[in-house]
């Protein structure tokens, strides 16, 4: 615990506490993240993002299954409520769910291999599979009613992108291809 502590302090330290005052009143974030759990992959840092500016749903493999209570809230919540702008499908390199998918023999534990058994492995190398399974959840994104309906009324952007986590590179999904952003 300590650690956590030590880093809370350092967090005192650097805050801007008038930003923080000002959103209790409200957030009005500009853009849905849904991006992996994995501690390695933080929107905020990626994108430079303060408080308030982005709202992030994070689980294992960076899922947008239709079926799933908390998927769907959190973008019924950022779309409906919110009014975001954008909704982004962040994926990244070396993902271990993307891992665990090949070989599906290997997951014991009945949480993981629940959210994981209706994911498949399509791909030559990994990374063709991380971006084969970032489109997967982009295509499920886009059939969420709210989401339907905010994209035709022009109001929502939604996008993928591919974080490559040893170049730091991101591709963008343009529809047919991908495209080196940055
Ligand atoms: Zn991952």
């Amino acid at each position: 615990m300590k650690d956590l502590i030590d880093g809370y302090q350092k967090f005192l330290l650097r805050a801007d506490r008038s930003r923080y005052a000002d959103l209790c009143g409200g957030q009005k974030p500009h853009t849905l993240v849904i991006g992996c759990s994995d501690s390695r992959i933080i929107p905020e840092e990626i994108f430079t993002a303060g408080p308030g500016e982005l709202f992030v749903l994070r689980n294992v493999g960076n899922l947008c299954c239709t079926d799933d209570p908390s998927v769907a809230s959190a973008i019924e919540y950022a779309v409906g409520h919110l009014g975001v702008s954008r909704a982004v499908i962040l994926s990244h390199g070396d993902c271990g769910a993307v891992k665990a998918a090949c070989h599906p023999e290997h997951l014991f534990e009945r949480g993981i291999r629940s959210w994981l058994e209706k994911e498949c492995y399509s791909g030559a190398s990994l990374e063709e599979a991380i971006k084969s399974w970032g489109i997967r959840q982009l295509e499920r994104l886009e059939v969420f009613p709210v989401v339907k309906e905010a994209v035709e009324k022009g109001k929502l952007e939604t996008s993928l992108l591919y974080f490559d986590l040893g170049t730091l590179r991101l591709d963008r999904y343009d529809g047919a291809d991908w495209i080196v952003v940055l």
